[in-house]
């Protein structure tokens, strides 16, 4: 029998009120039972969110950078076990060991950046209009806040999520994915180790519908910030624009990759490789289009093709596998639907798109990475998130095709371009309609100390991470105060 855990809430694990669990299962091998996880409901929501809201009062008394402590505290924990968070991860999620060990670091130094947040926090000072008046402005926590997060960085995304909004003075419920909530409880098993006070943190694990939906709905609930699906995503808005909540959503993507034809082909066929095959394309920064320029198309193509072919599919716990396999069966299914879907609309597949068997693989969602080209912009494979190792390719006449292609999509998360030319490299940085830009670097790949987030369908709300992540959970409140009478 695999290990239960529990969720957690005013300070103690407890069981969820049905006693039902549900398991977790390893994407690479779906014999084996990573653990169990409470199947909770909204009776245990309700629990958390109370336990919340009675704990943030003292919680926003405390100095934020006596708040920090506790996350500074977290880290060490966490640091001193990554190896075994970083397995935890790669058996419940799939991704390569290397991936996960830098997931989980980027959760500490996440937990350490955040940390510092806490003697920093700046507001205002501002010059009155008029004499012996004093204008300053003071930032204020939320309250109880909800957050709700997706499983393809399990530790890395609630991290980024918890830390601020502790830090900022406000109680947290999170509810993780139910594919790969492990790594989101080795965060709040390290914060309960360092001693947060009872009821400031609260997990509660369980679906979508049974926990997720409750949480938004939650009277006690101030703000809700959410990582996943645009589909998802727009129920969540629509909850809680009712409620007149604060609302993040960061949300899924179609993000190209523009190369250029002076660009070095060797590099920018592995900046392709990265960017769309690495942790199984499951990012939601992942490159899923290539729009090459026609003087480098044929020879480009042929050593991304090369480079893709040489990609070694795998269990994430194998010393040298480079791809994971596929989160569950449903993904699985929806990366091969839309490799049917284009080939059916007309684009050739050059590379890879079968599920890979026989062996081991039997046991896993292994797919072969994919490319196709002869893709045009209206095609499904060209708009729509697949989320898996699946590169659509564009042949660009010239640069200005190039953006033109480029910003033909309704998602606007991240964009690259790969180029020498520093007169097309400021042109694309003030034309793509991206919120996330790289110049030859791969779309996915961003670091905790800058703002992270999208323009157009693909996010909603203030930005994530660096020091603007404070902005969403804290409220600017502004004093004018006359200091003679
Ligand atoms: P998802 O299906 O939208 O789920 C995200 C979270 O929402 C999960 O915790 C899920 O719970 C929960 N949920 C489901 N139904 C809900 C409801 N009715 N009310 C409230 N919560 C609900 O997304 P996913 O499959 O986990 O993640 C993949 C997606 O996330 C992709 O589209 C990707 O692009 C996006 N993503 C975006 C970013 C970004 O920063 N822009 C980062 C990472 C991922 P269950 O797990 O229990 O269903």
């Amino acid at each position: 029998m695999s290990q239960v855990f529990q969720n957690y809430t005013d300070g103690k694990w407890v069981d969820c009120k049905s006693k039902k669990t549900f398991a977790n299962i390893n994407p690479a091998n779906t014999k084996e039972v990573v653990c169990q996880h409470q199947a909770s409901g909204p009776e245990d929501v309700a629990a958390a969110c109370a336990a919340a809201q009675v704990a943030q009062k003292a919680w926003s008394a405390l100095p934020a950078p006596r708040r920090g402590e506790y996350l500074f505290k977290a880290a060490e924990f966490l640091d001193a076990r990554l190896d075994r968070l970083a397995e935890d991860m790669t058996r419940e999620e799939g991704k390569t060991l290397p991936e996960a060990k830098g997931e989980v670091k980027r959760a500490i130094n996440i937990f350490r950046y955040f940390g510092g947040e806490g003697a920093r926090q700046f507001s205002y000072q501002i010059p009155s209009e008029r004499e012996s008046v004093f204008c300053y402005t003071v930032r204020k926590p939320l309250g109880a806040v909800g957050l709700i997060t997706p499983w393809n960085f399990p530790s890395a995304i609630p991290a980024w999520k918890m830390a601020p909004a502790l830090v900022a003075g406000n109680t947290v419920v999170i509810k993780p994915a139910s594919q790969a909530p492990l790594s989101a409880l080795r965060l709040v098993e390290a914060l309960h180790e360092a001693g947060v006070p009872h009821g400031v943190l609260n997990y509660v694990s369980g679906s979508g519908s049974a926990v997720g939906s409750p949480l938004v709905e939650n009277a006690v609930i101030r703000a809700i910030s959410f990582t996943g699906s645009c589909e998802v995503g727009g129920g969540v808005y629509e909850k809680a624009t009712q409620r007149r909540i604060r609302v993040q959503l960061e949300m899924g993507g179609k993000n190209p990759t523009i190369v250029l034809r002076d660009a070095d082909l060797d590099y920018a066929a592995d900046i392709l490789v990265n960017g769309a095959f690495f942790s199984t394309g499951q990012k939601c920064t992942a490159t899923s289009r290539a729009i090459i320029e026609k003087a480098v198309y044929e020879p480009l193509l042929e050593k991304l093709v090369a480079k893709t072919r040489q990609l070694k599919v795998g269990n994430g716990l194998e010393t040298g596998v480079q791809i994971g396999p596929a989160i569950d069966d449903k993904q699985l299914e929806t990366d091969l639907k839309y490799i049917e879907i284009a080939k059916q609309e007309g684009a050739k597949l050059v590379c890879g798109g079968n599920r890979l068997t026989g062996g081991f693989y039997d046991q896993g969602y292994f797919l072969e990475p994919a490319i196709f080209t002869g893709v045009t912009p209206e095609m499904r494979i060209a708009q729509e998130e697949v989320f898996g190792p699946v590169l659509a390719i564009m042949v660009a006449n010239d640069f200005d095709d190039a953006m033109r292609l480029a910003n033909c999509a309704r998602f606007g998360l991240s964009a690259a371009i790969v180029t020498r030319d520093l007169t097309r490299v400021h042109q694309f940085v003030n034309q793509i309609e991206a919120g996330l830009i790289t110049v030859n670097l791969p779309t996915a790949g961003v670091e905790y100390q800058l703002p992270f987030g999208g323009t157009k369908e693909s996010s909603f709300g203030m930005r994530e991470q660096g020091p603007q992540a404070i902005d969403f959970y804290t409220e600017t409140r502004t004093v004018y105060l006359k200091y003679t009478q």
